[in-house]
């Protein structure tokens, strides 16, 4: 699954206190040094009369193995239920048993038997909304198959489900727009079921470490395209006019991978190596169902070659939803997206989905094909995900690429630890499963896979994750089985690196510097991270580059103390000295005696993308000539992050130059941070300039970027052209014509928001919301009063995307909040009553919103409504 559309929301601060922020709590007992399996409890804690044991999260026990999984299902989409007849074949997993028990959520049950040679008997079973235990005919032993046959209605919208951090909500199976009563968005069915929420549309055993094969039978209209896993062996339409679509999964996979998607798509098609490919995208989008789902063929070559085993399934299907509860979901043959990525060719051009695609295809590998055996073990799926985007950008876009991607991952990672959300990866004591899809299980697992791969060399790196896949076809693993792994192919011992990276929390913290006297250089490497606390001291191979004029010269050290200082006999001082040089470490750390000059030198001599990033980072504030020269040099860099770096960096008096780079840079991204910065020069000689990249640019954040700057400049022009492009179906766009409207001032403009808000989608409706509420502030009694009406009612629908209804209620809420400040400074009587109204009014609104909610995450963030 990917999980980033919460990072984003995070860095915006909406989600402010939501669970994603939530500090695991580690109550005295459990705050111990905590080894992989082994919970030990000292003397003095067992002496304790009030001892708890500490929590794990331990693997579910298997008593049965499903074999097959047979579903037939048809849906009442009024009602918003599912009509399923479900067939399973199971056999005990080792102990003789009479007695199965199912995870079927919310479930009413038709018939439950025991289907023998054709036959149907009916069977006792009891239910508790939750899991349907069923006694079975006889005791059956391990060598023994059995078939069981439910039939079932499955009502997804009237479960009780906790929403989650990285899935908003876990009812398994989603109606999206069902009667077709809101004419923006299309009718769609679709599911989701990581982590535990298959259940909630067939009857099955809901954990990652089991797995089956798989046919369904989707019934549905004939005006729409289903989607599930496998290949569709037949299509046949029925005497009421609806058609039963027949697909068959024929190699075993988790139920949690378990998919449909049923919609009016437009399906794109084509094959690698023999394999269908197919891409389901709305029909305005089949001319760019390629281009959005870029590179699907070559990163099938690519990820087979690179792990020596080919892509292990039948098909190879995306298919892009509408109010995605996720970023994306790896369902095995059949990968879901939101909409987020569904863009034309102009769109693609500022943001492509390489990195998702290959983050869900790799996936195919890591995850289903070898699935984590339980959710303390999430890492061995989502840590390869991510190093798999890394692995990805390497090959393709280059090192340089890749390690900007690296270096934004441990950022997100440290900044999600700085808020005290710290654990050790492989966590057996999470209080809720869905805890695990955090910046630790993707971010720093796919940091220290890269330092993994480091440590080993690519050769061995890659022929381990061959033998780890090869040893774990079809079967679920914990983390020791990626380390035996390692160890059958390196020959070395790495339980040390394990048990600090995999089952141990926190990171270094560094502290480099060093001194050169009478032909020595001593480097000092200091572990600066808490005694007290429970991060250990690191045991790292550590490799120092000492550039002098004969050259670069590299030593390797052992880290294993919390301060170390090491000696090298060097003929002259140093030009440079850089510990850790390829930056491969995960830790926060400091180059105390690095000086400027060196730092000018790291520019011109490193080699790595962090070294001209980390030059620039020190040297734009500095006044040395020579530091303003790697500014100017870098804005010729050929890595488009380093000419943006340097861009943001200079210093005034360079503005022909960045009107140039805003105009033909390579990069949209580096044209519209210049862009950005020619709005400030307030100089009017641009308008021209700005103007024809509006015309002409095919990007459109460029464009959006031209247009706010045009503003800055030349407010009237902007209106033209803002009048010109409000018609552009792009959210870039309409945000930066909303925000010349609303810097106007003028209340003419609201219809602009109001007729774009229906249709609009993604997470730029944050800042448009924003602006169309600092317009609305200063619109007369009753046009406010009518858009309040407005709101209350997307705020109270629960069709409407989950994120919008919030964005409603916000603005509400803002609006309110303006006119007790207007309150605040009105002194005619008349209008103080009449202000104090609308107040009230609005302030019911909000109470009425927040009782037909049942989100539990909108309630939670509605409470910090003022
Ligand atoms: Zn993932």
């Amino acid at each position: 699954m990917q999980y980033k559309i919460l990072i984003t929301l995070l860095s915006i601060g909406l989600l402010t206190g939501c669970s994603t922020s939530k500090v695991v709590t580690i109550d005295e007992v459990e705050e111990r040094f905590l080894d992989t399996m082994t919970i030990t409890p000292s003397d003095e804690e067992m002496a304790e009369t009030n001892y708890k044991r500490p929590v794990y999260q331990a693997t579910a026990t298997r008593k049965h193995d499903l074999l097959h999984t047979s579903l037939d299902v048809r849906f009442d989409w009024e009602k918003q239920h599912l009509l399923g007849k479900a067939t399973l074949t199971l056999k005990p997993y080792f102990y003789p048993t009479n007695l199965l028990t199912l995870d079927a959520k919310g479930f009413d049950f038709h018939k439950v038997s025991i289907l023998k040679n054709g036959v149907k008997s009916d069977t006792e079973y009891d239910y508790d909304g939750l899991q349907i235990t069923i006694g079975l005919d006889k005791e059956y032993k391990a060598t023994e198959e059995y078939k069981v046959y439910i039939e079932y209605t499955a009502k997804p919208n009237e479960l009780d489900v906790e929403g989650s951090a990285a899935i908003t909500s876990a009812k398994g199976l989603y109606f999206i727009n069902p009667t077709g009563e809101d004419k923006t968005k299309p009718i769609q069915l679709w599911t989701q079921g990581e982590t535990e929420a298959s259940s909630c549309w067939f009857p099955t055993i809901d954990k990652p470490n089991e797995r089956c094969t798989q046919e369904i039978k989707i019934t549905v209209a004939d005006k729409f395209q289903t989607l599930s896993n496998g290949v569709m062996k037949s299509s046949n339409k029925n005497a009421d006019g609806t058609r039963t679509d027949y697909y068959v999964m024929d190699k075993p996979h988790a139920p949690y991978l378990f998919m449909m998607a049923v919609g009016e798509y437009a399906v794109v098609k084509e094959s690698w190596e023999g394999i269908p490919l197919e891409y389901y995208v709305e029909p305005e989008y089949r001319p760019f169902a390629k281009e959005i789902f870029n590179h699907t063929p070559e990163m099938l070559t690519f990820f087979s070659d690179i792990l020596g085993v080919k892509y292990p399934w039948s098909k190879y299907a995306q298919v892009i939803v509408r109010d995605f509860v996720s970023g994306a979901m790896e369902n095995t043959t059949g990968v879901i997206f939101g909409e987020f990525v569904q863009k034309t060719d102009r769109e693609l051009i500022d943001n492509d989905n390489d990195r998702i695609v290959a983050h869900e295809l790799i996936h195919h590998w890591f995850g289903d094909l070898v699935t984590c055996e339980s959710w303390s073990n999430l890492p061995l799926n989502e840590s390869f995900a991510n190093y798999g985007e890394y692995m990805w950008m390497e090959y393709k876009d280059g090192k340089d690429a890749a390690e900007n991607h690296r270096m934004n991952e441990i950022n997100g990672y440290m900044s999600q630890d700085n808020r005290g959300s710290r654990h050790d990866l492989i966590d057996f004591e999470y209080n809720n499963k869905e805890d695990m899809f955090d910046g630790h299980s993707y971010n720093k697992g796919g940091a220290i896979l890269h330092m993994l791969r480091n440590y080993v060399g690519d050769d061995a790196f890659y022929a381990s994750l061959n033998h780890y896949l090869q040893e774990n076809l079809y079967s679920d693993v914990e983390a020791h089985e990626l380390r035996i792994a390692f160890e059958d192919i390196t020959g070395e011992d790495l339980n040390w690196f394990f048990n600090q990276w995999f089952f141990d929390q926190g990171h270094p913290e560094m502290e480099y510097s060093y001194t050169y006297s009478g032909n020595n250089l001593k480097v000092t490497v200091e572990q600066k991270q808490d005694a007290k606390s429970s991060v250990p001291v690191y045991r790292i191979l550590m490799p120092i580059d000492i550039y002098t004029s004969k050259g670069k010269t590299r030593e390797n050290v052992w880290v294993d103390e919390r301060k170390q200082t090491f000696t090298f006999n060097v003929s002259e001082k140093p030009s440079l000295v850089n510990v850790d040089p390829e930056y491969t470490l995960l830790c926060q750390y400091k180059d105390v005696s690095k000086t400027t000059e060196e730092y000018v030198y790291q520019y011109y001599n490193g080699k790595e993308f962090l070294d001209r990033y980390k030059a620039i980072e020190k040297l734009q504030s500095s006044d040395l000539p020579a530091a303003k020269r790697v500014i100017v040099d870098a804005l010729n860099d050929p890595f488009w992050v380093i000419r943006r770096k340097a861009l943001n960096a200079l210093g005034e008096g360079q503005e022909d130059k960045v009107m140039a780079m805003g105009k033909s840079d390579k990069h949209s991204k580096v044209r519209t941070s210049a862009l950005k910065k020619i709005g400030q020069t307030g100089n009017k000689a641009y308008v021209g300039k700005l103007k024809s990249i509006i015309d002409t640019d095919r990007a459109y954040n460029v464009v959006g970027a031209a247009l706010s700057s045009l503003n800055e400049i030349d407010d009237t022009e902007a209106l033209t052209y803002a009048s010109k492009l409000e018609k552009e179906d792009n959210s870039t766009i309409l945000s930066a014509v909303g925000d010349i409207y609303a810097a106007s001032g003028d209340a003419k403009h609201l219809s602009f928001f109001e007729n774009a808000i229906p249709g609009m989608s993604g997470f730029g409706i944050f800042s448009f919301f924003e602006q169309y509420s600092s317009l609305l502030k200063n619109a007369d009694a009753p046009t406010i009063n009518k858009s309040m009406g407005m709101m209350k009612e997307m705020a109270s629908n629960k069709d409407v995307w989950t994120w919008k209804r919030f964005c409603a209620a916000k603005t509400i809420n803002d609006i309110r909040g303006s006119l007790v400040e207007r309150l605040g400074e009105e002194t005619d009587e008349a209008k103080r009553n009449s202000l104090q109204e609308q107040i009230t009014s609005f302030a019911g609104m909000l109470t009425d919103i927040q009782k037909t909610e049942t989100n539990k995450r909108l309630l939670g963030m509605y409470k910090n409504f003022k």
